[in-house]
């Protein structure tokens, strides 16, 4: 995709504070941290959402979900993590290009999303 920023960031045309690259998945540190860790992980392939995965991506969707907990246990999250995808409008997607937050390293994330 052209235009998309984490395609760009998979293409190298602009940088970013990596952490992990293999053949279809990149990982990097998110710009604007939520925790004292948070990184981005990402298909090279560009998906717009969770909404938008199919069959085809399966193994894809496998492998980010395995190296996940590895890249939070090699950042220093050995007691847990949080996981967030957001997805679409609703879910307070930003950037559509399929991303897996991965957030820690306190020794408790504030509580979930609250009503209202
Ligand atoms: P979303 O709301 O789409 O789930 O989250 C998008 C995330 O991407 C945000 O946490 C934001 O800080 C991060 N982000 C946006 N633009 C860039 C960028 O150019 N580089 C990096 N490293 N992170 C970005
Ligand atoms: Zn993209």
């Amino acid at each position: 995709m052209e235009n998309c920023i984490f395609c760009k960031i998979a293409r190298r045309e602009i940088p970013s504070d990596k952490i992990y690259e293999d053949e279809n998945l990149l990982a990097f540190n998110d710009i604007n941290p939520a925790a004292p860790i948070h990184f981005l992980l990402i298909p090279k392939l560009h998906i717009d959402s969770l909404s938008d995965v199919q069959d085809i991506h399966q193994t894809l969707l496998g492998k980010m979900l395995l190296l996940a907990p590895q890249l939070a246990k090699e950042r220093g999250c050995e007691n847990g993590f949080r996981t967030i995808i957001n997805t679409g409008p609703a879910g307070g997607q930003e950037i559509f290009h399929l991303h897996f937050h991965i957030i820690g390293g306190r020794d408790r994330l504030p509580g979930m999303i609250h009503s209202g």
